[in-house]
């Protein structure tokens, strides 16, 4: 209780208590003066006890009112605690319950709020995705590490302008429309702040309490952007590729129609040319087929495959050409090794690279081929040739799809451009690796590394 009150009320009892006594003074004035003294001193004494019990309620009363106040202002804080129960019984008490009971539930709230937000803030902080919230002024009031990260802004972000954080036009052109429209809205476009990559920024209106703000999502798309355009090369390529055979096709067939077909003398030839390009044809479908198969992941069984079993078989059938080309084959140290995949996989990439050794060799010149265990449990497979070489700036694309370093020649020799694509991707499925060295006019030899397994 105030003092203020506590005074007013003190006021009031010795103004009602002389009232009383001149009351009563003059009421008794006809009694006898020694019973008139007694009253009197009786109504003080009575009203000194009266206000002595007043004040003992009074200062109770002050305490429990204090206690309530203080429980009040602090509701919200986190030391809050529940009212002590002095009087269940009375109206203060039954105040006190209640005040304890709503202290307790906005706690529960607020507990429940720190910690929906500490789990937003988590979710959002954590993303892959670049996250960004402006406020009517477009302030930055959120941005996530991925983002920071993206755009390489340092420091407090917290009411930044939106283009110092994030620096480009068109994507503040987005932010600032769909703020006044309301509507969302898409943006692709590029960061150069780290390394290079692309975005696709999402946009959607977000309710502040000081107007409409707008949160931002941005997906890294810069593999896949890379990837779509893997795609288009390759269907551009794989068109380019077929499309020669077939010229071929159709280009001799017409000739044929058109009369060569009474041309004894070259007929034959023509057919001939048509053949190599059905075969043509045949081997990129078959390559990339291949292909298809080893990067859906449909793969052949896994199986405990001798090393140099594959080999001597590989070997065994490009030993014609070999001997055509006037390429010896050289076997040198042969050990009998076992690593674990698909026989039939292993054996296409061994013959790929041996067919490139004999293909890409000179006359007169060498293959060899080495199989031995490296120091760390791994198969090392070499095939060495002696032939034309590869010039190093070429080194690192030779396992692209299509690439050749001289397209006449690989076509020439019948290549596809694709095997040494199969090689790296039946090597990689096996958890090796295959690495090249090269000297342009010297030859090339190409190394396989397997883990090895031991023999059945
Ligand atoms: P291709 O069907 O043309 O042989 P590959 O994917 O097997 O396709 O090889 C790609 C290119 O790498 C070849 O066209 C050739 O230019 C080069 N190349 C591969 N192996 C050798 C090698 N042993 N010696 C020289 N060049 C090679």
């Amino acid at each position: 209780m105030s003092s203020s009150l506590f005074r007013r009320l003190v006021a009031a009892a010795i103004a009602l208590l002389v009232v009383t006594l001149v009351s009563l003074n003059y009421a008794l004035a006809p009694v006898d003066p020694d019973i008139r003294a007694l009253v009197l001193e009786i109504t003080v004494a009575a009203a000194l006890a009266a206000a002595a019990v007043a004040l003992l309620v009074s200062r109770t009363l002050t305490a429990r009112v204090r206690r309530l106040k203080r429980a009040a202002e602090g509701l919200l804080g986190p030391e809050a605690q529940p009212g002590v129960l002095t009087d269940p019984g009375d109206d203060l008490g039954s105040l006190e319950r209640s005040l304890a009971g709503v202290s307790q539930e906005l706690r529960g709230l607020v507990s429940n709020l720190r910690f929906e937000s500490a789990r937003r803030e988590a979710i959002l902080s954590g993303m892959a995705e670049g996250v960004l919230a402006v406020d009517p002024d477009l302030k930055v009031t959120f941005c996530n590490q991925a983002l920071l990260h993206a755009t390489g802004f340092r420091g407090r972000y917290e009411g930044v302008g939106l283009l110092q954080v994030v620096r480009d036009p068109a994507l503040y052109e987005l932010i600032r429309s769909v703020r006044a429209s309301g509507e969302p809205g898409k943006l692709r476009f590029h960061l150069f702040a780290n390394v290079p990559r692309t975005f696709e920024a999402q946009a959607t209106p977000l309710a502040m309490p000081a107007g409409r703000g707008v949160i931002a999502i941005f997906h890294d798309i810069t593999d896949l952007e890379r990837l779509e355009q893997v795609r288009k090369d390759f269907v551009a390529n794989v068109s380019h590729e077929l499309r020669t055979p077939l010229a071929g096709i159709i280009g001799y067939s017409d000739t044929l129609l058109d009369g060569a077909l009474d041309d004894t003398e070259n007929r034959r030839k023509f057919v001939e040319i048509i053949r190599a390009n059905a075969v043509r044809l045949g081997s990129i479908a078959a390559d990339l087929l291949v292909l298809s198969e080893l990067e859906s992941g449909a793969d052949q069984e896994t199986e405990t495959v001798s090393v140099r079993g594959v080999l001597e078989d590989g070997l065994l059938t490009v030993e014609g050409e070999a001997r055509d080309r006037g390429v010896r084959l050289i076997r040198e140290d042969m050990q009998d090794l076992y690593v674990a995949g698909s026989r039939l996989r292993l054996e296409q990439a061994f013959l790929n690279l041996l067919a490139n050794a004999i293909k890409f060799n000179r006359p007169d010149g060498e293959v060899r081929v080495r199989v031995t265990l490296n120091d760390d449990a791994r198969v090392a497979i070499m095939v060495a040739d002696t032939g034309v070489g590869i010039p190093s700036q070429d080194l690192p694309r030779i396992f692209e799809r299509f690439y050749r370093v001289d397209k006449a020649r690989s076509r020439q020799v019948g290549g596809t451009g694709l095997g040494l694509s199969i090689v790296r991707h039946v090597i990689e499925r096996m958890n090796g690796t295959v690495t090249v060295e090269s000297q342009v006019g010297k030859g090339t030899t190409f190394q396989v590394l397997l883990p090895a397994v031991t023999k059945p």
